[in-house]
């Protein structure tokens, strides 16, 4: 683990990059800088999944370029792994924010159930997850998680000059894709760029578990501790992306 001197470093280099970028003024769950130095095994990152978090952040050189196991060149700043269609790891990334929803409504006395078919009879799409009481309204919530690339070449034009562009278009995708269940379910897009910017439905539902899971455990911490438990799965997901585009050769 990096010593504390190190994480200073970086906190400090941090926080003055973003004061300087625009996506301070968008929310930016990049909470797992903040519990590095936690006991807790399941918030921390290792060595070489901070120092991906931290060259992507800065803009570093990440490794030499080289070329992918897809056949597509990758830069020194290595983001091509974060949208490779070889990168098996990205939907590991993607079931390990369902879980941790997942486990989060459990947390709160909402059951919920993983992919539930049935939902939709016209068209058969299922969401991420559903919650198996009512939620809001007298409806049950049903949530879809995507994470767009923030560096992808297709949303790099929009997230050159608004931060969480890349979120909202996917949440904005993802409610048209559930337009048909919307009218017996409260659908939410949870988009989390892989730079870290969130959609604002995201944040809203995730402060609303945590405020029922504090309601059910009395511990006042629970909408932090899922919002750093977001954050580390989508640094540790970036890192094993990272990884994944290197041949064995
Ligand atoms: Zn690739």
């Amino acid at each position: 683990m990096l010593c504390n001197l190190c994480f200073c470093i970086f906190l400090c280099i941090y926080l003055a990059y973003s004061y300087c970028s625009n996506s301070i003024s968008r929310v930016c769950h990049d909470t797992f800088i903040h519990n590095n130095n936690n006991n807790n095994n399941c918030l921390r990152l290792s060595d070489e999944a901070m120092r991906v978090a931290v060259v992507y952040r800065l803009g570093c050189k990440s490794c030499e370029p080289r070329t992918c196991v897809c056949d597509k060149a990758i830069s020194a700043r290595g983001l091509h792994g974060l949208a490779c269609r070889r990168s098996g790891p990205r939907h590991q990334r993607h079931s390990q924010f369902n879980n941790i929803l997942w486990r989060a409504s459990k947390r709160a006395s909402v059951p919920a159930m993983k992919e539930p078919a049935g939902l939709s009879r016209d068209d058969g799409k299922r969401p991420d997850g559903v919650m198996l009481l009512p939620w809001a309204k007298g409806k049950p919530l049903a949530w879809d998680v995507t994470v767009p690339d923030t560096y992808a070449d297709s949303h790099l034009a929009d997230t050159a000059t608004t931060a969480g562009a890349a979120a909202d278009k996917a949440a904005n995708n993802k409610v048209a894709k559930y337009r048909q269940i919307a009218n017996s379910r409260i659908c939410v897009p949870v988009a989390i760029e892989s730079a870290g910017t969130w959609n604002h439905q995201a944040v809203e539902l995730v402060q609303e578990l945590g405020r029922r899971m504090t309601a059910v455990t009395e511990d006042t911490r629970e909408a932090t501790y899922l919002f750093h438990r977001m954050s580390v799965a989508l640094q540790r997901g970036n890192a094993i992306s990272f990884h994944s585009t290197f041949t064995t050769k």
